[in-house]
């Protein structure tokens, strides 16, 4: 038996007729860059987080850099990201002008260690870039009190957690603006590059939007100078139609992780509190063999991944800040031991019992 770490044809077969049918509806109608698909998915969207505008762009990247540099973020402007993200998040804000301030990461969540978020606020400090990392929310409430008390503003970087929430709020609502990414393997996926950005706030939507179509709304009336980044009709087809069964993977997700956090036995698995809702964009566990623990699972033709091999900081892109391993101890720690084994809507129980089985074996004799 052969386990993916995602199946995309799988899901795609489930609904290729509404698939194949708005692909060949753009191009009938020639509507290739915005029109009418993208503006009804940015509709829906907006709806499904319950948040007034969505402006959709061509990726979660682009989403980051737009906003920030509609937030007029300046030289020596410090932003608190995560120590333990994708690139995109500490990269986008040194594009957008700022400087990169990282802050570890919770033993338990993975997500920012709102402890560290307190230490390294200082006067140059303008915002904060939680990550809702593998669809786990972070401390959004006591995030929002902190960027209160300092003047800050706070994006949340949703590229990995749509439809999560706390409390009853869906992420994406709680900061001035958030970001979504709409890559093919994220738990909303295009099939190809696709990205937005949500907020409540309307001269900011107005000057997104503006920002990311050549700083202007109205051909040939360009009021600032702004970049291409767009979100184009087939895959905002395309989104659409998932959208509608979001969801329901979404539920089957969190089934599958039930599963796993039952049976697996011996290896730190993911955590809930409560009023939390992770959408599982990834399971991580933790082994201290976990190379071999890879390395056992591929040779069962068990697909697995590392999110993510090495802390941001620690990165050669990050040299110059001159950070070590000790200033950052948690993200540290975890970058040798942390494995995202496959979850996807769809998967058998075939698939799922497989997986337990071969780590569990694993474990049992290391
Ligand atoms: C995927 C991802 C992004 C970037 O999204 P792209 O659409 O690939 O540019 C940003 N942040 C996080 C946390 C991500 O996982």
């Amino acid at each position: 038996m052969k386990v993916p770490f995602n199946d995309l044809y799988l899901q795609y077969k489930s609904i290729q007729d509404e698939i194949d049918f708005v692909i060949s509806d753009v191009i009938k109608k020639s509507s290739f860059v915005r029109g009418e698909y993208v503006e009804k998915f940015e509709e829906e969207f907006a709806s499904a987080i319950g948040a007034n505008h969505c402006v959709s762009c061509a990726n979660g990247t682009d989403a980051l850099y737009i906003i920030m540099k509609c937030l007029n973020l300046k030289q020596n402007d410090e932003v608190i990201v995560p120590a333990n993200s994708w690139i995109s998040t500490s990269e986008t804000v040194s594009q957008a002008g700022g400087k990169v301030i990282f802050s570890d990461v919770n033993e338990q969540t993975y997500n920012i260690d709102i402890r560290d978020i307190k230490k390294k606020i200082n006067k140059n400090t303008v915002g904060i870039i939680p990550v809702h990392l593998y669809g786990y929310p972070a401390e959004m409430e006591e995030i929002m009190c902190i960027a209160k008390e300092n003047n800050l503003w706070v994006i949340e970087d949703c590229a990995q957690a749509h439809l999560a929430s706390v409390n009853g709020k869906n992420i994406g609502t709680f900061g001035i603006a958030s970001t979504f990414s709409f890559y093919p393997g994220k738990n909303l996926g295009a099939m190809g590059d696709a990205g937005a950005i949500i907020t409540n706030d309307n001269e900011l939507a107005k000057k997104v939007a503006m920002f990311s179509r050549h700083g202007g709304l109205t051909k040939g009336d360009h009021k600032i100078e702004g970049i291409n980044s767009r979100l184009d009709g087939i895959q905002a087809g395309i989104l659409s139609v998932k959208l509608k069964y979001l969801s329901m993977w979404t539920e089957q997700r969190r089934d599958i992780a039930n599963i796993y956090s039952e049976k697996l036995q011996g290896l730190k698995t993911p955590i809930i509190a409560d009023g939390y809702k992770h959408v599982f964009h990834l399971y991580v566990v933790q082994h201290n063999k976990r190379d071999a623990l890879q390395d056992y699972l591929k040779s069962k033709d068990i697909a697995s991944i590392i999110n993510y091999p090495c802390a941001l900081p620690l990165l050669e892109a990050y040299r110059s800040l001159g950070h070590s391993k000790e200033d950052f101890p948690v993200s540290y720690h975890n970058q040798s031991r942390i494995l995202s084994l496959p979850l996807f809507p769809g998967m058998s129980n075939e698939q799922i019992d497989h997986t337990v089985e071969k780590v569990n074996t694993f474990v049992k004799n290391n």
